[in-house]
């Protein structure tokens, strides 16, 4: 998002005030500096779960972009209106791939309640709500699960059963699930099976980033792009 000359100006004034740091490079002064802000401009991307559903993503994980979605996760919330213009991209390739039908509602994959607690805020739906975005309110707080990082994709599976809970009537009502950021996509495949489990559909997911495929992950898909990132990349 580029920014106006006043902008920047009052923007450098306010760092006189409140100093930050870039969420991207660390550089003194501004919350994201203009390399790490360009850093973030859509390129779209796609995968798959392994049912088949269509994963949009506005940009490749890792990086400058790994760097500033964490920040904006672990307590810096005002990166999210920079983080926005992703989430909006992804959607709306999401958008363009749907066929006509009935309408189609934005459902947020949901954090835990002590996750939350300790934030003072929810990812997901501030990243919605900076996109200019609804949302629909399906799923009660997720359950308790131990964290995901280190586990196999298998693991991550089994941990996450039972963690998503539909608390609305979702039966004949059609979703595209939104979350932050996809790896191995077990958490979207376990909160679309909560909602298919209740009767409704989900026809794809969107994030603001997501990782290539990886061996043994998610199958290949002809129509995404781009797996072809220099290693080291990540
Ligand atoms: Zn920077």
């Amino acid at each position: 998002m580029p920014e106006s000359p006043l902008t920047a100006a009052l923007l450098d004034a306010a760092a006189l005030l409140l100093p930050v740091v870039c969420a991207g490079c660390g550089a003194d002064d501004r919350a994201l500096c203009a390399t790490c802000a360009a850093a973030i401009t859509p390129a779209p991307l796609r995968r798959r779960l392994p049912d088949g559903t269509p994963v949009h993503a506005g940009i490749a994980y890792g990086g400058v972009v790994r760097q500033v979605v964490v920040a904006m996760k672990d307590g810096r919330p005002g990166l999210a209106r920079r983080l926005a213009p992703l989430l909006v991209a992804a959607v709306a390739a999401a958008g363009a791939e749907l066929a006509d039908g009935p309408p189609v509602e934005l459902c947020a994959v949901p954090s835990t309640r002590r996750a939350r607690r300790r934030r003072g805020y929810d990812p997901v739906p501030l990243l919605l709500a900076r996109s200019g975005l609804g949302v629909a309110r399906v799923f009660a707080p997720a359950r308790p699960h131990p964290a995901q990082k280190t586990l196999t994709r298998a693991e991550r599976a089994a941990h996450l059963d039972g963690v998503f809970r539909v608390r609305r009537l979702v039966a004949g009502r059609r979703f595209v699930l939104v979350d932050d950021v996809v790896t191995t996509g077990a958490t979207l495949a376990a909160a679309s099976a909560a909602i298919r489990a209740s009767g409704g559909e989900v026809l794809a997911a969107a994030a603001v980033a997501s990782t290539p495929r990886r061996v043994g992950d998610l199958p290949a898909d002809p129509a995404g792009a781009p797996w072809g990132l220099p290693s080291g990349a990540w």
